[in-house]
């Protein structure tokens, strides 16, 4: 996830749904959903099973990757957002909530933003990509929201934020697709052309996206600087044509 910042908000009680008193899980199916609950911990917190509601999607989820957002929030000391805890997920649909059209169950998907209202502040000054409900929907807020993020078996999800999966993606690749997104949009802001050499400085996932979106869209000569041996390792087996530590970069 790049780019905006996401407001806080305060994770749920570890141990929700636990107690013999806590009625509303009382008949209700539970499940483990993997938390940051506090700094530098993780934890697997019970939460009732997701039910389909109107316009939702339940997802059975196959694989989530690890953002350096999920990350920044286990070390940060500030509360981490359970919606996007675990946000580069694939799965199948379960589950159809009433009025649903865009997705069928059983259908590969991934989650994107949902559509732009067209009705808010900004869509109707012409800045669509900063849609006010489709971002609250992203964090957690609106009638829709999901509640956590992708460490669960399941999550229910304004279906209109799902994509389909092509065939051709296995499901490891298509958890990386949120990613790539964010590596795709930083190089099509520089298209590059055929006779440009282009400098890509750091090879942690992000940068290893980002040499491969270069490599794809037809660069010239791709150089990666990166302090670590494997790493630049990595990025010659990604498509770099050299790699070179950032004091040989100074040289
Ligand atoms: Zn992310
Ligand atoms: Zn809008």
């Amino acid at each position: 996830m790049g780019g905006r910042r996401v407001p806080r908000a305060t994770p749920p009680r570890p141990g929700v749904g636990q107690a013999a008193g806590d009625r509303s899980c009382r008949g209700i199916g539970l499940m483990l959903v993997g938390l940051v609950t506090a700094q530098r911990r993780f934890e697997m917190v019970e939460v009732p099973e997701p039910e389909p509601r109107p316009g939702t999607a339940v997802v059975h989820i196959t694989r989530c990757g690890i953002c350096g957002t999920d990350l920044h929030g286990f070390l940060s000391a500030d509360p981490y957002n359970p919606a996007i805890c675990g946000h580069e997920w694939v799965g199948s649909v379960s589950a159809l909530g009433s009025g649903v059209t865009n997705v069928v169950e059983g259908d590969r998907v991934i989650a994107g933003i949902a559509p732009a209202c067209g009705a808010c502040a900004e869509c109707r000054s012409g800045r669509s990509a900063y849609c006010v409900p489709a971002f609250l929907g992203m964090i957690g807020r609106g009638p829709l929201a999901a509640a956590h993020g992708g460490f669960a078996p399941r999550i229910s999800i304004d279906a209109l934020r799902l994509i389909g999966v092509p065939a051709g993606l296995c499901d490891d690749e298509a958890a990386m697709v949120e990613p790539t997104t964010v590596a795709l949009h930083a190089v099509l802001r520089t298209r590059p052309r055929s006779d440009d050499t282009v400098v890509v400085q750091g090879c942690g996932p992000i940068g290893l996206l980002t040499l491969q979106c270069i490599r794809a869209l037809g660069a010239g000569r791709v150089i990666a600087v990166e302090p670590d041996q494997h790493r630049r390792q990595l990025a010659l087996a990604s498509g770099a044509d050299a790699v070179m530590t950032p004091d040989e970069a100074l040289d």
